[in-house]
């Protein structure tokens, strides 16, 4: 379940498998929804992360 969170003073959702976050829920729901199936991260998502951990 994607998680939410204050970063540099917005709202944003996390892919808790991973940690990224996102602005849009949506990219984080399908960071998390691709980190679960293939147990790592797709880069084509992550290249939309405003926090990287
Ligand atoms: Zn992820």
């Amino acid at each position: 379940m994607v998680s939410k969170e204050k970063y540099e003073g917005k709202d944003i959702h996390l892919c808790v498998v991973c940690g990224f976050g996102y602005k849009e829920k949506e990219y984080a729901q399908k960071c998390e929804d691709f980190c679960k199936a293939h147990n790592s991260c797709s880069m084509e998502i992550t290249v939309h992360a405003v926090k990287r951990s």
